[in-house]
């Protein structure tokens, strides 16, 4: 039987049923098909031979070709000595022994491929890949000089799928089935973007007739694989504002208006925009879907008032879930505050509400007196029933899970869902954001409100720390309030607790009363000390407020103009950049002292200074995105970025990505449906599983 690309992988020549095996769960290549989809994740040079006296031992890859001189077998391992004329290198081989050694004779020359490190002050090569050497190696003509390289794991390994296996099963592969792979990409598409054929792009990426050959084959998969994905997500986007009735909120209303006019500062031009932005969502008919992005400080909070307020002058009401309660309190304390003007009700709602105020608040959101409902977790339990939910806010959304906030968008009554306005401080890079929520609305506040100073990040050792009680010190003589943050750095509770206990002591030992007042908060309080303690700082009895992060999310107090973040290594980038916005509200000067230990890793180092270097939050989030990858980006590890990419990265190809996006949308704009015939090629890709699986990067 002939195999065809959707044959499972033991069909292949040279594989067979518990290869297949592995191969499936180790690298997830179920068919043919698959295989040919398992892209090299780098190139060896095969044409380059290097002589073992040129040889650095930090070198990452080396080939030479050199003759066996001596074999050392032990039980324990083989030892083999070779030498090309030019110097002597050692083998070192821990498995395959008597193998290996049968094949090593001596006298006999080889090409051995590998990476080389200094043992025992001469170089030595462990487990290098043997072949045959170069005049007669056969497949070195047939395979080109670029040979590609397979992820691999000790499993694949042992069961003896080298990189050599490898290569052969790959050129099986493409031997039996290339001739049927079909074109993903229309004509247009590939002419358009300069792309060369998918059979073209499959044999190069695995077999390169030469580097650039293998550019352009890298190229074609990179862009189709990012094309496509963008033109799922955009299709999801546009059949889901056609289809998703909305509540339609034609006004504006009387409390909009008059809250507006009473503001204490106009707004800027990024929060006058983003407002315009939900407020047409809002007019459609259709429901709204949108993440609003704003970096610290960058004034969200008045977006959702203003866009509640739209909700409540249209006879509906709207609700803000805040993710702890320190925040909801602030929220619901400062939005009672705009809307001093209006006659809108406004209630809190929180874990700690007392059952007889619980109580009356249930029966005005019944009863739909409360206009807005600001509030944590306890929102989205079961005894909270809306008269008329029209509009969902979840502030800081990364902090909740996907079913958390879905519950919450059930609180609508009927079939017609609320509009939906998430809100995050993290600032997901550019490239990030396509991606993961492509198939929603995105606003960006890229605009600080007026007056900010910028804030002065210093990093400091412990050895500093006698200048820095001198400096807060003075500080406080100036009438200015002081964090001190603590990061949660054991796994148990109680030892984070008894780390910051310990500060805490220190701090009071340095700043005795009188004069000087430090309040301290943590998540071992009720909710009622957090409060007394929040309160007593942002009204400036406390000099010094000394906490773990619980602060780190929205709080505001603008007097506050120093930030000292203790075991400053111990935090991440987006982490420390929160933080820091917490000072540099006011008008005063205001500082970041980075506190670190005396042993910090290089990476860490790099990411403190970077932190001195820059304020900007959508820099900090790309670098930091760089330094660890996606998957590891703050605020998507609940998302879970299932973002399966083969070939193109997120972090490289950030270019490649947006134009990918906009011949997308091209292409979406003039075929909506992607019924035209030309483009069926894509309408039978978008109909695979793995582009009607996206379930992840809804927020409704
Ligand atoms: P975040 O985006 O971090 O939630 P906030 O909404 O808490 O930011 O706003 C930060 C501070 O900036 C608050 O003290 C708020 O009153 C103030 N603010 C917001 N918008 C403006 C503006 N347009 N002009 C001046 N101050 C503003
Ligand atoms: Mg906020």
């Amino acid at each position: 039987m002939a195999a065809t690309l959707d044959s499972d992988i033991q069909f292949l020549p040279g594989v067979g049923p518990k290869r297949a095996a592995l191969l499936k769960n180790e690298l997830g290549v179920g068919t043919i098909g698959d295989l040919l989809r398992l892209y090299p994740f780098r190139y060896i040079d095969r044409s380059t031979v290097q002589r073992i006296a040129d040889i650095s031992p930090d070198a990452a890859y080396v080939q030479v070709q050199a003759t066996v001189t001596d074999v050392r077998l032990s039980p324990k391992n083989l030892k083999v000595t070779v030498d090309d004329g030019s110097a002597r290198m050692e083998l070192t081989f821990f498995k395959g022994l008597k193998y290996t050694a049968e094949r090593l004779q001596k006298g006999r020359t080889f090409l051995f491929f590998g990476k080389p490190s200094l043992f025992n002050g001469h170089l030595d090569m462990v487990h290098p890949e043997i072949d045959n050497p170069l005049p007669d190696n056969p497949s070195g003509e047939k395979r080109g000089v670029l040979t590609g390289v397979y992820t691999s794991t000790e499993r694949l390994k042992t069961a003896g799928i080298t990189g050599k296996v490898m290569n052969r099963l790959m050129a099986t592969a493409l031997d039996q089935c290339l001739g049927q792979v079909e074109e993903s990409l229309p004509d247009y598409v590939m002419r358009e973007n300069g792309l060369v054929p998918l059979r073209f792009a499959l044999r190069n990426i695995h077999f390169p007739q030469d580097a650039a050959c293998l550019k352009k084959a890298e190229y074609r998969l990179k862009f189709e694989e990012l094309f496509l994905l963008q033109l799922s997500l955009l299709k999801q986007k546009y059949v889901r504002s056609r289809s998703t009735v909305g509540f339609a909120m034609p006004k504006v209303g009387e409390a909009f208006n008059k809250c507006y006019e009473a503001l204490p500062y106009s707004l800027t031009g990024a929060q006058k925009r983003v407002i315009r932005e939900i407020r047409a969502d809002m007019m459609s008919g259709r429901q709204m879907n949108r993440l609003l992005q704003g970096d610290v400080g960058s004034g969200k909070t008045m977006v959702a008032v203003l866009s509640a307020l739209i909700a409540v002058g249209n006879g509906f009401q709207a609700c803000i879930m805040a993710p702890t309660e320190v925040l909801a309190q602030q929220h619901f304390a400062n939005i009672s505050k705009y809307l001093a003007p209006t006659s809108v009700r406004v209630g809190l709602l929180t874990g700690s509400t007392p059952a007889a105020q619980r109580r009356e608040l249930h029966a005005g959101l019944r009863d739909g007196s409360i206009g807005i409902m600001v509030g944590t977790h306890a929102l989205i339990e079961d005894t909270v029933v809306f008269h008329n939910l029209g509009l969902a806010i979840v502030d800081e959304q990364h902090r909740f899970g996907v079913d958390q906030r879905s519950r919450l968008w059930r609180k609508s009554r009927g079939d017609v869902p609320p509009h939906v306005l998430v809100m995050t401080a993290t600032p997901i890079p550019r490239t990030l954001a396509m991606t993961l929520y492509g198939d929603l609305d995105v606003s960006v506040i890229d605009e600080m409100p007026p007056g900010r100073k910028p804030v002065r990040t210093i990093l400091v050792t412990e050895g500093k720390r006698h200048a820095l009680n001198k400096f807060m010190r003075d500080q406080i003589a100036r009438g200015r309030q002081v964090f001190v943050v603590y990061p949660l750095i054991f796994e148990s509770e109680k030892l984070d607790y008894q780390n910051l206990q310990n500060g805490y002591e220190q701090i009071v030992h340095d700043f005795p009363f009188p004069p000087y007042k430090v309040a301290i908060v943590h998540g071992q309080q009720t909710s009622q000390e957090k409060q007394f303690n929040m309160d007593a700082f942002a009204a400036g009895r406390a000099n010094i407020l000394v906490s773990t992060t619980v602060i780190e999310v929205g709080v505001d107090v603008p007097n506050a103009s120093v930030m000292v973040i203790e075991s400053a290594e111990r935090f991440g980038l987006s982490q420390l950049h929160q933080l820091r916005g917490r000072v540099g509200r006011g008008s005063a000067e205001s500082w970041c002292v980075l506190v670190r230990g005396d042993k910090v890793s290089r990476e860490s180092m790099k990411r403190l200074n970077l932190l001195c270097r820059t304020e900007d939050g959508f820099t900090l989030a790309e670098e930091d995105m760089k330094m660890r990858g996606p998957g590891d980006l703050e605020g998507t590890q609940q998302s879970g970025l299932p973002i399966e990419l083969h070939i193109a990265s997120l972090t490289r190809d950030g270019s490649m990505l947006s134009l990918a996006r906009d011949y997308a949308e091209t292409v979406l704009a003039r075929d909506p449906e992607l019924a035209l015939e030309e483009n069926a090629p894509l309408l039978r890709e978008m109909r695979k599983d793995k582009y009607n699986h996206r379930n992840y990067s809804k927020i409704s």
